[in-house]
């Protein structure tokens, strides 16, 4: 029979399509490997190529070694910051000026590395990066929101082949983002605790969706999973604005968010993917009842009309099976080749 489930923070529904059901290695793309060369003479992220891009935000390292991380400003942005939030209201129709920030986290110096094949001290200087530019522009007073992510493939959304991840910060806060901190709100107020650190101890005690584990985060398939393989990474320690994070939880992320990335890499054939980060505002710091996480997304089907017309989703892999899968996925031979 198939089965409805509710998605306990968005209280939405999904279908679980178990008469339909994919074996989860059905879903891989079986695209031939191309293998990308590590320098593209035309492309602006590669080394030597930085006069292709607006003016470096910040760069790790800071001390002016060779370059391993950089931010830049999108040359292409969603928003601008050289214009100031003006607020109108005319009839119904509010609009703010387009103000923002728009940045491209350039993830290294080498175009054929995605993540899933760095390091994970690298990854963990780009998740630093991630810190300190969202720390940064949450000081600033006309910034409500900040949304940090990773397009990686076409399908994805990412036109540029080297790899990178961009961060847009808005000064509203999305409808999405608003509808997670009610509910979480409204859950802290009839229950007293973070719906999110409920949900993790008894998913942890269940097992069957948890994909990794270590010291600081949990990865696992989410109950109500609108697609097949989203995963999310949340803190054991309750946060509810990324920008908390410390040193010692960056790097456990970049360890446990580098090898579901691998997993996924080596198990689905590097399918395009999305991921996340999805923070209470900064001034959240302390909030109680909400808990920030990073959303994995692999982008294996596509939305048809009775996902645009109900909001519903039917999910054809059971989230079960993909988070048995996962597990089962061996990764050595790209931690070998990593770390370079
Ligand atoms: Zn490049
Ligand atoms: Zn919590």
């Amino acid at each position: 029979m198939p089965e409805l489930r509710q998605n306990f923070f968005t209280k939405e529904w999904v279908i679980i399509a178990t008469e339909r059901a994919k074996r989860p290695e059905e879903l891989a793309t079986h695209r031939p490997v191309q293998e990308a060369p590590a320098f593209v003479e035309t492309c602006p992220f590669c080394p030597g190529n930085e006069n292709k891009t607006p003016p470096e935000v910040m760069r790790h390292p800071t001390d002016g070694g060779p370059r391993q991380v950089r931010v830049i400003p999108n040359k292409f942005a969603a928003l601008s910051s050289d214009v100031q939030p003006v607020r109108s209201l005319q009839h119904l129709r509010r609009r703010v000026s387009g103000f923002g920030f728009h940045e491209v986290i350039v993830d290294s110096p080498d175009h054929s590395r995605c993540m899933a094949m760095l390091s994970d001290e690298h990854v963990a200087k780009i998740l630093w990066i991630y810190k300190q530019r969202y720390n940064v522009l949450s000081l600033d007073p006309r910034i409500s929101h900040i949304t940090i992510f990773k397009n990686h493939g076409l399908d994805a959304g990412a036109s540029l082949q080297h790899p990178h991840s961009q961060l847009i910060a808005t000064p509203v806060i999305p409808s999405q983002v608003r509808h997670r901190l009610y509910e979480a709100l409204r859950h802290y107020d009839d229950v007293g605790e973070c719906m999110f650190c409920h949900m993790i101890e008894r998913e942890i005690e269940d097992k069957t969706r948890v994909v990794l584990k270590n010291e600081h985060f949990v990865a696992m398939e989410v109950f109500a999973s609108a697609t097949p393989f989203t995963t999310h990474i949340f803190p054991l320690r309750h946060m509810a604005s990324f920008g908390d994070i410390s040193e010692l939880e960056l790097s456990d992320l970049a360890r446990i968010l580098r090898t579901l990335l691998a997993k996924i890499y080596v198990g689905l054939e590097n399918p395009d993917l999305n991921f996340t980060i999805r923070s209470g505002p900064a001034e959240y710091g302390g909030a109680r009842h909400f808990h920030w996480y990073v959303s994995v997304i692999p982008r294996l089907t596509r939305v048809a009309g009775f996902e645009l017309g109900s909001g519903m989703f039917i999910n054809t892999v059971l989230p079960e099976d993909a988070a048995e899968f996962l597990r089962k996925v061996a990764i050595d031979k790209m931690a070998a080749g990593a770390g370079k």
